[in-house]
Order: C-alpha cells, then sequence, then structure tokens
C-alpha cells in the first residue's frame, strides 16, 4: 500500500474491522516514520500470516462452539459436518441442524449420520442424472455417425451410377475409369473415417453404459445390507401398484422394524449392531423373489412387498421370518456375548383396500406402531378403510 493508494482509507476499514489494524506503527519512533506520514503508516500491509491467523481462530472457534452446542465427541466426521455448517460450504445441512435445534430436538451422531446417507443419495442423484445425459449425448452422437455412414454410401452410389451412365455411353472409357478409381478410392478413405469414428462412438458409449450401471446400482442399493434402499423401494412400488391395479393382482405391504435395536447397539457397540443388521436383512431376503421385493427402509426398519397373494398368505411368509429369526441365539462374535433373542416387529397392510397408496402405507405404519404397543415380535395386519387392526397370530 502506498500513500497515494485510493483504496486506502476502505482498506483501512477492513482492517480495523477484523481486528488487523497495528497501531504500533503510528508511533512515530518507528524508522524511517516523520509526522505526516504517521497516519498512512498506521495501515501497513499485512503479512499473510497476520491475516490468515486470526482468520483461522475465530474458524476454530466457530468449529469448537458448534461441537460444544451440540455435545458431539471430536471425530473426523463430526469436525467435516462442523466446518461445512460454519464455512457455508454446506447450506442445507446448516438449515437442517437450525431447524432440527428449533424443533427443540438433539443433533447426535447418528442423526447427521441419517442425514449424510440422505444428502450422498442426494449426489448420486445428481451424478446419475449427469451420467444419463452425456449417455444419451453419445447415444446422439452414435446416431449421427450411423447417419453419415448411411448418406455418404448413398452419395457414393448415386455418384457410381452417374459414372455407370456415363460408361456406357462414353467413347474415352479410360478417362471414366480413371475417376471412377478416383471416387472409389476417396470412398474408401471415407468408410474408414466413418468406421473409426462408430468404433469410437461404440466404444464411449459402452464405458459410459457401464459406469451407468455400476452408479445406478450403488444408488439403488443400502451400503450396508446390499439389500435396495428407500429410494429404489418407492421405484418399485409405484411401478408394482401400477402394474397390479391394472392386471387386478393383490398387492401387500409390510414395514418391519427391528425390536429393542437401541439396546443391542447400547450394549454391544455399533459394529455389532452392524451385524446383526446385516443378519436380519438376509433373514428376510430369502423371502424375496420375483414377486416379492425386500428393501431397507432406514436405520433398522425393512419394507416387504408382496405381489399376487392375499394378504394373510403374505402375513403366514413373513411370520415364518419372524419365528426363524426370534429362534435364533445369536452370539456377538468379537466378545462372545450373547446378543439374546432378535426380533422385530410389523405392519401389513393390503394396497387395495385404501383410498389411495398413501393411506395404505399409513395403515401398515400404523399396524407397525399397533404391533410395538402390543408386546413386540408379532405382525400385525391392518384391516383396510379404518376398520381397525388384526393381530393375525
Ligand atoms: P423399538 O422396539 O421401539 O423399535 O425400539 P428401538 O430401540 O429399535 O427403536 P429406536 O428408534 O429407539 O432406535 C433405533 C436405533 O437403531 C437407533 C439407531 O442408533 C439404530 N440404528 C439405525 N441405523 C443403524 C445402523 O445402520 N447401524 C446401527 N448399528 N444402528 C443403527
Ligand atoms: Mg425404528
Ligand atoms: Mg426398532
Amino acid at each position: 500500500m502506498t500513500d497515494h493508494d485510493p483504496s486506502f482509507p476502505r482498506k483501512a476499514r477492513w482492517l480495523a474491522w477484523l481486528g488487523l489494524a497495528h497501531e504500533e506503527h503510528a508511533d512515530s519512533s518507528s524508522a524511517g516514520a516523520h509526522p505526516e506520514e504517521g497516519a498512512a503508516h498506521f495501515y501497513r500491509d499485512p503479512t499473510p500470516q497476520e491475516v490468515w491467523l486470526p482468520a483461522k481462530r475465530r474458524m476454530l472457534g466457530k468449529i469448537t462452539d458448534f461441537l460444544i452446542d451440540h455435545d458431539l465427541d471430536v471425530l473426523p466426521f463430526t469436525l467435516g459436518v462442523a466446518y461445512d455448517c460454519v464455512t457455508g460450504a454446506s447450506p442445507r445441512l446448516a438449515q437442517l441442524i437450525l431447524e432440527r435445534t428449533e424443533a427443540g430436538q438433539l443433533v447426535n451422531l447418528r442423526w447427521l449420520e441419517e442425514v449424510a446417507r440422505e444428502h450422498d443419495n442426494d449426489k448420486s442423484t445428481e451424478v446419475l442424472t449427469s451420467l444419463m445425459n452425456r449417455l444419451e449425448r453419445s447415444l446422439d452422437e452414435l446416431g449421427e455417425t450411423t447417419a453419415g455412414a448411411r448418406s455418404a454410401t448413398s452419395e457414393y452410389n448415386s455418384a457410381l451410377r452417374e459414372h455407370f451412365d456415363e460408361l456406357e455411353e462414353a467413347s474415352e472409357t479410360n478417362a471414366v475409369i480413371s475417376r471412377l478409381a478416383k471416387l472409389t478410392e476417396a470412398m474408401i478413405d471415407r468408410t474408414h473415417q466413418i468406421e473409426k469414428q462408430l468404433c469410437e462412438s461404440e466404444q464411449r458409449t459402452r464405458e459410459l453404459q457401464r459406469t451407468l450401471d455400476e452408479t445406478r446400482q450403488v444408488a439403488n442399493h443400502d451400503h450396508l445390507t446390499g439389500l435396495p434402499n428407500r429410494r429404489a423401494f418407492e421405484h418399485l412400488l409405484e411401478r408394482e401398484y401400477r402394474e397390479a391395479l391394472a392386471s387386478g393382482e393383490a398387492l401387500a405391504i409390510a414395514f418391519c422394524d427391528i425390536d429393542h435395536f437401541k439396546r443391542i447397539n447400547d450394549v454391544h457397540g455399533h459394529p455389532a449392531g452392524d451385524r446383526v443388521l446385516k443378519f436380519v436383512a438376509e433373514s428376510l431376503d430369502k423371502i424375496s423373489d420375483a414377486r416379492c421385493y425386500v428393501a431397507r427402509h432406514g436405520g433398522e426398519e425393512f419394507a416387504v412387498l408382496f405381489r399376487g397373494i392375499t394378504v394373510e398368505k403374505a402375513y403366514r411368509k413373513l411370520d415364518a421370518t419372524r419365528e426363524e429369526i426370534a429362534q435364533r441365539r445369536l452370539v456377538n462374535r468379537v466378545t462372545d456375548l450373547p446378543f439374546g433373542s432378535v426380533t422385530f416387529s410389523a405392519g401389513l397392510a393390503d394396497l387395495f383396500s385404501y383410498a389411495d397408496k398413501s393411506a395404505a402405507l399409513k395403515a401398515a405404519d400404523e399396524a407397525l406402531y399397533v404391533a410395538k404397543e402390543s408386546g413386540r415380535n408379532q405382525i400385525v395386519i391392518a384391516r383396510g378403510g379404518g376398520h381397525g387392526f388384526e393381530a393375525a397370530a
């Protein structure tokens, strides 16, 4: 900065506001300072360290405040969340945290992990969309190349036709033959070019298709259990509902929720809880087939869709799994401590006994609640249209 710097007063105000004004330089004892220069030298350019250190300190202070305010442990994950919130890197997360805090609910590790998982899902939707767009472009390109090849061939054919016509009439046959030879040569070159372009576009399209398939797989599956996730299940439900309605087939949905799962985590730790979750997922998945879909609906909840069987038959199928799981005596293989019996409760509803899909889902959810209230480890069938519930034991 010089004495003549026109931006000086504004810059000076910023520095003062940031707490970076260096008053010691106003001291006339500073080397080279004289009275007229005093005011100008009051604001010298700060060193990068002088700018960054206070800013860093403020940021770390805010991160620490965030962790203390929400009583969060200092983990790489929570530090990342705090950083994203205080720097505004994730305004959506900051907003969700604010809403939750205002609603008087806890912003704990479990909730943050769930939000982060959903956020990842959002991100995979973005990746999918962008891949789909690229694939579409690549298919267009392939189409254009193929169209190019077709028009080049027809151009060649009509040129040939012309020359053949000439050939029939021509007296100078040799000249026409040499023109034909040139034309053929040019056509061969053009064909090679097109062939190369086609190969390249085909390869690009194949690669994109593969990436798209892999991304779809990741976006639609739960990474812990390998089951379809909630988003995939919702798509599936949409499709099955439409098709079953059109074909007049039955369709039933069950929401299953592991009983007292929090206790398993509390007693045995989160990794052991994960193993139990996987075990329940595998057991439930055994009933899945081309007409029965099992998905992880969230946390320790699973959703099952039964197509083409009555709600009673669906009940018997699901209850056999409930019984099988409840009979097992699982042991934590890391500590050798027993998990005790792992059970789940479920609410089951016939999708077509309700005015619409969401009314049926609500009924299944309420039936699950009834199953929990009635002592857990049981499946309750919702009796459509507000006729109550039935524990079909
Ligand atoms: P209820 O019988 O009423 O369902 O009781 P609950 O303890 O199963 O229900 P609650 O909703 O109180 O607790 C569910 C717990 O599931 C809380 C959460 O920490 C845990 N959880 C959710 N997702 C996961 C996961 O992916 N892994 C592990 N280990 N735990 C999870
Ligand atoms: Mg639950
Ligand atoms: Mg539960």
